[in-house]
């Protein structure tokens, strides 16, 4: 058996994040995952780093788009019927959360995390030496309908008092960033000082390597045989158990399988999304990722082609998948970028984005649980938030002060 400083369990981004920045301020880490690291929802998003976030997803408050969201004709959302009175509970609360003022407390409860994303980021990029995954130029959200453009008023207020960088732009000023687009879309906003990447998991793989070369033991195993006992927390894994003082609970979608046998039940649901990859025909691609606002689809260049990705899914976590919302958003996306042509793939991939109510991740001590660390929840913005998560989740581990932790973040927000 041996001994580190710290376990961390799950290999995504925030777990990768984690384990890196405890290296690099002195502690011995092992980093477990039954899978290799970035495989699972840090794989598969959109790739943004999504530092211009003011007012999290919310839940429609308007009774015709929940009307439309009921009887699946809002492609943002798709739910299994089966499994609605399992989550009633999580689903009300989401709706109560997503009043504007509570839905702007928790933007603003974000933004402290979201304003050093993109830096946190930008310097693992270089230390891993990926820098070619980076992509400047921000992403556009195209607007088809004056109306949902004037909905974005108190955003681009919200957006002006934080400083963030935007331009509005009509069909041809956009056109002029991305002509292989088809003029369907009245305004865009370009969200100019947003970066992107160009694949997520293969930057998380090279954090990964980059902690292996800090002195990171990255290991196979079930995070689910952690235990506790008398000198600490012990985990099996393929190459023997580790124990160690402190544990890091960054299991993304899965870390209340395992708070749960320690006696912590938080109320976490997720939002499960879909992507598929095109081909494009001769050099019709974007060069930069596009929210297509009123069709509900995000489509992002990637090294491995044009992914397209859905809006949420609400069910059970484990259940089946039912990628029926790329096929309803699929004819937009063609219809907005003509050249887009056969798919990469046999089937669609499917993630599972793990999310509390108020749109806010747990970061911090877990109560009741001496030595715990808990670092996720981070639902559409895990990518962007992964590494100042890290930085965090370091700090507090190795006693340094931590870089402002805003209480909204902590578990015992759930009583
Ligand atoms: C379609 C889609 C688009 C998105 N777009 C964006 C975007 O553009 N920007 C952005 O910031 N975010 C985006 N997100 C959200 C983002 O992908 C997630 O919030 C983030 O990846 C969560 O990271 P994580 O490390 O918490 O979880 P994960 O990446 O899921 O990592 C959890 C790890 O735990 C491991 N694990 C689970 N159970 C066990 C066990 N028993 N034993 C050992 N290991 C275990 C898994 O194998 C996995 O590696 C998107 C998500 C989706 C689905």
């Amino acid at each position: 058996m041996s001994r580190v400083d710290v376990i961390v369990l799950g290999a995504g981004i925030v777990g990768v994040s984690s384990a890196l920045h405890l290296a690099k301020a002195g502690a011995s880490v092992v980093l477990v995952d039954r899978k290799a690291p970035g495989e699972e929802t840090s794989y598969g998003n959109a790739g943004i780093i999504e530092d211009s976030i003011t007012r999290p997803t919310a839940f429609p408050r308007d009774v015709a788009t929940v009307l439309k969201a009921a009887f699946k004709q809002l492609p943002a959302a798709n739910y299994h019927f089966g499994a609605l009175l399992r989550l009633a509970p999580w689903m009300y609360e989401y709706w109560r959360q997503s009043r504007d003022d509570r839905n702007e407390a928790s933007g603003r409860a974000l933004r402290p995390l979201m304003e050093r994303a993109a830096s946190a980021h930008r310097e693992l990029i270089a230390a891993a030496g990926v820098e070619a995954l980076w992509r400047e130029g921000g992403y556009a959200a195209l607007y088809r309908d004056a109306a949902s453009f004037a909905e974005t008023q108190r955003m681009r207020e919200l957006s002006d008092m934080a400083g963030i960088p935007y331009e509005v732009l009509d069909t041809e000023g956009m056109l002029a960033h991305e002509p292989h687009l088809a003029p369907v879309f009245r305004k865009a906003i370009r969200w100019s000082g947003t970066t992107t990447v160009a694949s997520p998991g293969d930057v998380t793989k090279a954090y990964a390597r980059l902690a292996q070369s800090l002195g990171v033991d990255v290991r196979l195993g079930d995070a689910m045989t952690l235990a506790r006992g008398a000198d600490g927390f012990t985990v099996q894994s393929e190459n023997g158990a580790v124990t160690a003082g402190q544990v890091v609970v960054a299991l993304g979608p899965w870390s209340v399988d395992l708070t749960r046998k320690f006696g912590l039940d938080l109320p976490l649901a997720v939002k499960r999304g879909y992507h598929r990859h095109f081909k494009v025909k001769g050099n019709g691609g974007l060069s930069r990722p596009v929210l297509d606002v009123d069709r509900y689809y995000m489509l992002a260049p990637m090294n491995q082609g044009h992914r397209l990705t859905t809006g949420a899914e609400f069910t059970d976590r484990d259940a089946p998948p039912t990628p029926v919302q790329l096929d309803w958003v699929l004819p937009s996306a063609r219809e907005l970028v003509p050249d887009l042509g056969e798919p990469v793939e046999a089937t669609p991939w499917m993630g599972r984005r793990p999310a509390f109510a108020d749109s806010l991740p747990v970061i911090g001590p877990a109560p009741g649980v001496p030595g715990m660390l808990l670092a996720f929840g981070h639902t559409h913005w895990g990518f962007t938030l992964g590494p100042i998560t890290g930085q965090i989740i370091a700090a507090l581990a190795t006693g340094a002060a931590p870089p402002g932790v805003p209480a909204a973040y902590s578990a015992k927000r759930f009583g």
